[in-house]
């Protein structure tokens, strides 16, 4: 195959090349398969969708594309027929509840959508909502609607294929909003083509590879690691709804077993969740040893999970050096760094203390300081990667923390209408060399024989008693002192008190130890644990019910609207501790 310079050619020669073949199979209870799409009807029903959408808008204006999570196939379509259709996809997650249409309208004006496509079932509850209340989303109602999956396939004569460069935007895609409001990151076709050739060469794909994704399609992880890549790589790929996971966390594996997925992965915190859920019976049915690339990112990745996994699916066939700990962001399309596909995930054994004097100081792993990093892989078809002090703005040593600095093609054109915050994050140099223009990711890590580590963000960055701690290591000792605490469901922040931070935590409780919960000893084991393996104080700490926590839409924990609910005294701890200080926030 020739090398595209557009997503649209991409599909043109692939519904030439492999016309027949499925693309595509969705399984919208995450088991049966509800429908497959091949090659040519993608493209087929891409070209009439971009057709009904030329008939609406001009090229080049922004469409939201809105799906519920059991129209896997309907969204991929829709998706392409923008493409097609030149113009730009507005991709957000399929809002049921009044306040979420509320976000969606937020989302629409903030794009200047002009235009709305879903199902016309999911089009069909957006009215239902309106007609109950009319203030809720006037804004959207302004927009047109088009319901895709009722686009008649004839209408794909009409369509004339737009002229596209490699340069053109193709969507926006959102961050996920864990330290901020979600910003939208203007993608091109050739920032998208740019990534999905790295992720081809570095997770070592092939026309015989088989992906299997659960993910939400919706962003980056989903729509460019979940549907590019198949496509990119010609290779077939299982699609589940997200919420068959949530609900059934064994379907994600027993969809692996039977595809015999190479590909499939996710965040930390949907293995830990099948090492808590699944039963060793349940394992004793799976076969996982075709499973080469078992991707994480997005979040980061604890050593103790990577362990626990192994230990646990072992037995049906899961290898060590399956796991790939890979390192993205929004900003970059996707992927940014990770490693040699047939390598075990490398883990350093890091001082704590150095590290929370931003100094990587190498320790035994059985020393009592010991803090466990996984490396994050390379940079990959010569990117750059820089370490640059924050504040500054010049490069660090090897041997010292400091802010992850990306260049390369996969990098998009900045955030949609906010010339301020793109030329603050799209446009640094480094003021010692010059060398430039970089992008600054925000996040805080270090480069050591190329390989990328990440200790954490420099927004959710505290500092207690004059030493930096890292939320995201707090939050791991906590939830590991009492097994009342419920896993990867609890934030670790600071509050400003006479001038100084002090450190909160909140966390959920399992639905098992709420009616009688040793509120005393859950307290106590959260202060002991942190100040033996942190050196801290806590100040004050909230027990929470279940789902209490606020998450962005791909599960990751909201340190920041915590502490503001935390402030505002929003919570409804089901107990609660705090010092006994006097003193004004
Ligand atoms: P926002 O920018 O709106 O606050 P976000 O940064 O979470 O949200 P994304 O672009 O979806 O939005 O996520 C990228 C971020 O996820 C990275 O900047 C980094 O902080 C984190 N991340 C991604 N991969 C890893 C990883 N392997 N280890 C640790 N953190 C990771
Ligand atoms: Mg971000």
């Amino acid at each position: 195959m020739t090398q595209p310079s557009t997503l649209v050619d991409l599909l043109r020669e692939r519904s030439q090349l492999q016309s027949d073949l499925t693309a595509y199979t969705f399984l919208a209870d995450g088991k049966n398969e509800s429908g497959t799409l091949t090659y040519a009807t993608l493209d087929l029903q891409a070209r009439a969708i971009a057709a009904a959408i030329q008939a609406l808008t001009a090229r080049g204006t922004n469409v939201l594309v809105v799906y519920p999570y059991d129209a896997g196939l309907e969204f991929v379509s829709a998706f392409f027929g923008c493409l097609y259709a030149g113009v730009v996809a507005v991709t957000d997650n399929p809002p049921r509840k009044p306040e979420a249409i509320a976000k969606l309208q937020i989302r629409a004006k903030a794009s200047e959508a002009t235009v709305l496509v879903s199902t016309a079932g999911f089009l069909e509850h957006l009215k239902n909502q309106m007609k109950k209340n009319p203030d809720l989303a006037p804004y959207l109602n302004q927009l047109t609607w088009l319901a895709t999956d009722t686009v008649p396939t004839d209408q794909a004569s009409t369509w004339t294929q737009p002229e596209l460069e490699t340069d053109t935007l193709a969507f926006l895609q959102y961050t996920s909003g864990s330290t901020g409001d979600p910003k939208g990151v203007m993608v091109t076709h050739g920032n998208m083509l740019h990534n999905s050739k790295m992720i081809y060469e570095s997770f070592g794909h092939s026309d015989q590879s088989q992906g299997v994704i659960w993910l939400p399609l919706f962003h980056d992880m989903g729509l460019v690691g979940g549907v590019l890549q198949p496509l990119y790589g010609g290779f077939p790929v299982t699609l589940m709804s997200p919420i068959a996971l949530i609900q059934k966390p064994i379907l994600w594996l027993e969809a692996v077993s039977k595809y015999g997925a190479t590909t499939s992965g996710g965040p930390n915190f949907a293995y830990d969740l099948l090492c808590q859920k699944v039963k060793p019976k349940q394992r004793d049915q799976l076969d996982l040893s075709k499973w080469e690339v078992a991707f994480s990112g997005a979040e980061p990745i604890k050593a103790d999970t990577l362990d626990k996994f192994v230990d646990f699916f072992g037995p049906c066939g899961f290898r060590r050096e399956a796991f790939y700990p890979c390192y993205g962001m929004a900003e970059t399309t996707l992927f940014i760094s990770g490693g040699l596909k047939s390598e075990s995930p490398i883990v350093r054994y890091l001082d704590s203390t150095a590290l929370a004097d931003n100094k990587v100081v190498p320790v035994e792993p059985e020393s009592d300081k010991a803090q466990a990093i996984i490396g994050c892989g390379r940079m990959w078809l010569g990117d750059k990667v820089a370490i640059a002090n924050p504040d500054t703005l010049t490069k660090c040593a090897e041997n010292q923390v400091g802010e992850i600095w990306v260049a390369g093609d996969g990098v998009g054109k900045g955030y949609w209408n906010r010339p301020d915050v793109t030329a603050e994050a799209f446009q640094a140099h480094l003021a010692d060399t010059g060398e430039g223009p970089f992008l600054r990711t925000g996040d805080l890590g270090f480069v050591q024989d190329g390989e990328v580590y990440i200790t954490g963000r420099i927004k959710d960055l505290m500092i207690i008693w004059g030493r930096n701690q890292y939320p995201q290591l707090i939050e791991q000792t906590v939830e590991q002192c009492h097994p009342a605490l419920r896993p990867n469901h609890g934030a670790a922040f600071s509050i400003p008190l006479n001038g100084e931070e002090h450190l909160v935590i909140v966390h959920e409780v399992e639905r098992n130890f709420f009616r009688r919960l040793p509120v005393e000893e859950v307290i106590g084991a959260i202060r002991l644990a942190i100040a033996e393996d942190h050196m801290a104080e806590v100040y004050a700490v909230l027990l929470l019910k279940p789902g209490a926590i606020p998450k962005t839409s791909s599960g990751k924990i909201q340190r920041r609207a915590c502490r503001t609910k935390f402030l505002e005294s929003s919570f409804q701890p089901v107990a609660e501790w705090k010092q006994e200080t006097q003193g004004n926030i």
